[in-house]
């Protein structure tokens, strides 16, 4: 019995996966970090593009964020990074959810996982960003498994029966980052994001709490950090303004062009999970709407 359910589930699956986007809606993208500014340094270039297309994003903190502080925390906290979360939401354009779930604490429970399959469900996603489950932080680790978790949930039914399952699997995509075990990140996608990347600042400099104080204490530099809120913005810029590595350069010559790639000083990079719709080359063209044609 379990077995033909499985098959049948299966069978559901694929059929699932073909469902093509509605070519004139809006894409619905949700993005999840463990805390409230992951998903802003991951994506927020590429988020900002989509809401000045008339796309919708969400971005979704695991957590509440109420360790990330040298001075402060619990509920003060808290409070504190949900309303630096949302200021950073409206100057992107992007909706942003904080879960109540502490920081610094985060597990993959089930209670976790089901909070998430009714954030992907309640959002329609066409596309899901997550972090990597390979991660120095544990909270940035266990948001990779919950979303892996997730990603086949979402269309299953009798799972979270209180919210409708969806129809069509999401694509799942990955955020860059820089580990190498068990395998490097690869840049299946890769968005320059120069002409956004001062709305990107403009985003991470609403996380005062972090960006101009926790970080930078919790790196040794907090006496760098400019005291004017232009300087300290432009440092923050400087800071945030890693080297492009050869593999993100040449993805973006895939869609670009050799010139553009060579240009580009900022971009934004995503690999494809193994879970959820699989996206051939016209759906992630489809997802990613930038490249010209
Ligand atoms: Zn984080």
């Amino acid at each position: 019995m379990f077995r033909w359910l499985c098959s049948c589930l299966l069978v559901l699956s694929s059929a699932l996966l073909s469902a093509p986007l509605g070519a004139d809606e809006p894409l619905r993208i949700i993005a999840f970090g463990a805390h409230p500014d992951d998903c802003d340094i991951r994506s927020g270039g590429v988020a900002a593009k989509w809401a000045a297309m008339g796309h919708k994003v969400r971005f979704v903190s695991v957590t509440n964020g109420d360790a990330g502080h040298h001075e402060q925390g619990g509920g003060q906290l808290a409070m504190r990074r949900r309303a630096e979360a949302i200021e950073a939401g409206r100057r992107i354009g992007v909706d942003y959810v904080v879960l109540d779930n502490h920081d610094g604490e985060l597990l993959p429970t089930l209670e976790i996982r089901q909070q998430i399959i009714r954030q992907i469900r309640e959002w329609k996603a066409d596309l899901v960003l997550a972090p990597r489950p390979n991660d120095y932080h544990p909270d940035h680790r266990y948001t990779g498994v919950l979303l892996q978790d997730a990603a086949f949930m979402v269309t299953v039914p009798n799972v979270v029966s209180d919210v409708p399952s969806l129809r069509k699997n999401p694509v799942f995509m990955y955020f860059e980052d820089g580990f190498q075990k068990p395998a490097p990140f690869r840049p299946d996608v890769a968005i320059p994001i120069d002409d956004v990347i001062d709305k990107k600042i403009d985003a991470l400099d609403a996380h005062v709490s972090q960006v101009y104080e926790w970080l930078p204490w919790h790196d040794g530099i907090l006496d760098q950090v400019p005291k004017d809120p232009v300087a300290r913005k432009a440092w923050l810029k400087k800071q945030r303004t890693p080297a492009l590595s050869p593999a993100i350069r040449e993805a973006i010559a895939k869609w670009y062009g050799a010139d553009v790639a060579a240009k580009t000083v900022n971009a934004e990079a995503f690999e494809i999970c193994e879970y959820g719709a699989r996206p051939d080359d016209a759906m992630l063209r489809k997802l990613f709407p930038f490249a010209p044609r």
